[in-house]
């Protein structure tokens, strides 16, 4: 698998992802990801998206 924006290598890393609605900052902490190396661009799997 590779990065849509930049085609750099993805690495597999957990991250805590923040999402910021109505003023209010949720985050999730150790969410699986993979992490581009060139560009930071972060993707979620279909079953990480699902519990966000
Ligand atoms: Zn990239």
């Amino acid at each position: 698998m590779e990065c849509f924006m930049c085609k750099g290598e993805l690495e597999e890393k957990r991250v805590d992802y923040m999402e910021d609605s109505d003023n209010t900052i949720i985050v999730i902490k150790d969410v699986p990801a993979k992490v581009c190396k060139i560009c930071g661009e972060k993707f979620y799997d279909d079953s990480t998206a699902k519990i966000i």
